[in-house]
């Protein structure tokens, strides 16, 4: 069994962007930016946002925060989305999910204009993404594939099992496996047999948001595992979708949480970012 390390693959993935973004401000005189828009006081999106930011840092982005009060309206947001749009050195904008219950996700999403959408939530970006002609990719599922790239886990003819069928991470996941040619399953809360689909998966990922979900009957000698999950188990502790202590033996390989996909998210974040930034000036 081999533990994929995300924090290494990130940590590359990061380096490659700052050593373009390098050259770039060299030989163009060109700053990717990227805005980072946090309402409310939820206090995990107040560590990713962070998380966000000290990754622009690393990488030699100019990055801006706005942070709203919880109150913000949604007209307010939307004025703020539009002057994002029009300022020319901000190349990604990046709304921090979830909003307070009263705003509307999916308008906000809808207001960034595509080439800006560093996130590809927004209806042209998943468009393009299902045909296959894309600029950006969503940052998990994206990020899920560069740890499978990485360690040379070839998808093609595999049997590739998604649980979760989220916009954000399952549905995007299961497309970009079946673009490399992986005979894909998507799985969610009405699946029957769940158990038995998931333990003929060469390739399984699970995005459910349910700690310890997936458990060693549910997996095939020898699969590779990729855990989405960000949970909480009993104690408080951060955990993944998969239990990991009695899954581990029976993979090939394995994402741990933290340090797996968690990373990997960020990382393809500054990527989405620096080719944002690229397309808007017209460079390859
Ligand atoms: P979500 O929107 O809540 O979707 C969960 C999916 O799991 C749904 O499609 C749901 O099915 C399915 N599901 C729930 N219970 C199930 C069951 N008993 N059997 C089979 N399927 C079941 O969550 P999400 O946004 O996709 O996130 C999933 C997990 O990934 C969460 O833990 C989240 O924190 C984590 N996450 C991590 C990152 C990262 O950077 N590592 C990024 C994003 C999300 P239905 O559609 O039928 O309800």
């Amino acid at each position: 069994m081999k533990i994929i390390d995300g924090k290494m693959v990130s940590a590359q993935v990061k380096e490659s962007v700052k050593a373009e973004t390098a050259e770039l401000i060299e030989k163009n005189g060109i700053v990717p930016g990227l805005a980072v828009v946090i309402v409310g006081d939820d206090p995990a999106s107040r560590v990713y946002v962070n998380n966000k930011k000290k990754a622009c840092e690393l990488v030699g982005f100019k990055s801006e925060e706005y942070a709203l009060p919880a109150e913000t309206t949604q007209d307010e947001l939307l004025e703020l989305v539009h002057k994002l749009n029009d300022k020319e050195d901000i190349n990604g904008i990046l709304v921090q999910l979830p909003l307070p219950a009263h705003l509307d996700d999916k308008a906000v999403i809808e207001a960034i204009r595509p080439d800006k959408d560093v996130d590809a939530f927004h209806a042209v970006n998943v468009g393009k993404i299902m045909l296959g002609e894309y600029d950006f990719l969503p940052c998990t599922p994206a990020g899920v594939m560069e740890m499978l790239h990485a360690y040379e886990i070839s998808v093609s003819g595999k049997n590739c099992v998604v649980i979760g069928r989220s916009n954000i991470v399952g549905k995007p996941m299961a497309m970009l496996l079946l673009h490399e040619n992986g005979t894909v399953t998507i799985c969610h809360s009405r699946t029957k047999n769940l158990a038995e689909i998931c333990s003929q998966a060469d390739i399984l990922v699970a995005a459910v948001g349910k700690p310890k979900f997936v458990t060693a009957d549910m997996v095939k000698d020898g699969a590779v595992v990729i855990d989405v999950g960000m949970d909480r188990d009993e104690n408080g502790k951060l955990c993944g979708d998969v239990d990991f202590e009695n899954v581990k033996d029976k993979c090939s390989y394995i994402t741990p949480v933290p340090g797996g996909v968690g990373p990997m998210t960020i990382s393809t974040l500054m990527k989405n970012t620096l080719k944002a930034c690229k397309l808007q000036n017209n460079l390859k």
